[in-house]
């Protein structure tokens, strides 16, 4: 079955005057109609740059160096500028980080919503516009009177719930949403996972979950990719992931959460990410490797089949040796 979203070999830089920052390198990895994939890592392992990337909404000094983004048969790296206004939010929507923040302070949430629809062309009557924002804020938990407010009479988790809205208003197929719910607090954290939930459910889209909560990624996806200073190093289903992590950092990853006997502390890894202006040769993470052996140091290892849909980039599996937590 042909994946509805495809990247392949994706490689973007940042250029700085200290050398290229290798933000992302070389990711791949395949996404189904209506599947749910979470994407996990430390800050600065290339997750926001990824999303980014495959929007085509990388700035300079950043650049896609190389790799594909095919979106349900669509070459997305080949569109124009213009094709590719017109498949944001029509096919393939962001609800970027900080998204609620940036919502626009001085205009009224139904504007906002509107600005969207007309930037796509769609021109309503006054009537259909008013019946379609109050269709979208009530799909997304909202009452209709919201669409009179301004975003500073909303509280964190209704802005969230907005940005839910104005992503879903052309019903895309695609939904990626990075860390939605971060500067929430935990009970608004899963309402506003709930609504993505139901919304994604209702439009049978596929969401791409970018985070490093592990407990809200593992009950949201179905596959969970794990990235490491611009590499994926895993990807499986969420399951596989999170009772028989295969990559060492996976495994470092998940015995670092708290769990009731280690009374809510979050363990953390040991030592730091390298800078992705300098990386180590070979397996990026040997420095902090409980695992590593010479070879890890000179050669970088690929992803290699270690399950059913699920990959890990690590020698120690290519010798077929065990690696346990
Ligand atoms: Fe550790 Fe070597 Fe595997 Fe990298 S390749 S994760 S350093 S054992």
């Amino acid at each position: 079955m042909r994946p509805l979203l495809a990247v392949n070999n994706l490689r973007v830089y940042y250029h700085t005057a200290q050398g290229p920052v290798k933000a992302v390198q070389d990711v791949s990895f395949d996404l189904q109609a209506g599947e749910r994939l979470g994407l996990i890592g430390e800050s600065g392992s290339g997750k926001s740059t990824l999303a980014l990337a495959i929007m085509r909404l990388i700035k300079p000094p950043g650049r896609i160096e190389a790799g594909e983004v095919w979106l349900d048969g669509t070459p997305v790296l080949s569109l124009s500028e213009e094709q590719m206004r017109q498949l944001r939010l029509a096919s393939i929507a962001l609800i970027s980080q900080g998204a609620m923040n940036s919502l626009n302070p001085v205009m009224r949430v139904r504007d906002q919503i509107l600005d969207g629809l007309h930037d796509h062309g769609l021109r309503l009557s006054r009537s259909e516009a008013e019946e379609r924002v109050g269709e979208l804020l009530e799909w997304v938990g909202l009452q209709r009177s919201v669409a009179d407010m301004f975003p500073h009479e909303l509280s964190g988790g209704m802005k969230q719930r907005v940005c839910i809205a104005i992503a879903i208003s052309l019903h895309p197929k695609v939904i990626i949403a990075d860390e939605p719910t971060s500067a929430l607090d935990v009970v608004v954290q899963r309402q506003v996972m709930e609504t993505l939930r139901r919304v994604q459910e209702d439009l049978a889209a596929s969401v791409i979950l970018i985070g490093h909560d592990m407990g809200l990624t593992a009950q949201f996806a179905d596959r969970v990719g794990i990235m490491y200073a611009g590499r994926l190093v895993e990807s499986g289903p969420v399951g596989d992931i999170f009772s028989q992590p295969r990559h060492p950092y996976s495994q470092l990853l998940i015995a670092s959460l708290p769990t009731l006997e280690k009374k809510g502390v979050f363990q953390g890894i040991a030592g730091f990410p390298p800078s992705l202006l300098e990386l180590p040769p070979g397996c990026v993470f040997h420095p902090r490797c409980p695992y590593a052996m010479e070879r890890c140091s000179r050669e970088e290892p690929q992803l290699r089949p270690v399950g059913p849909r699920h990959q890990a980039a690590c020698h120690l599996l290519a010798e077929g040796q065990e690696v346990t937590a």
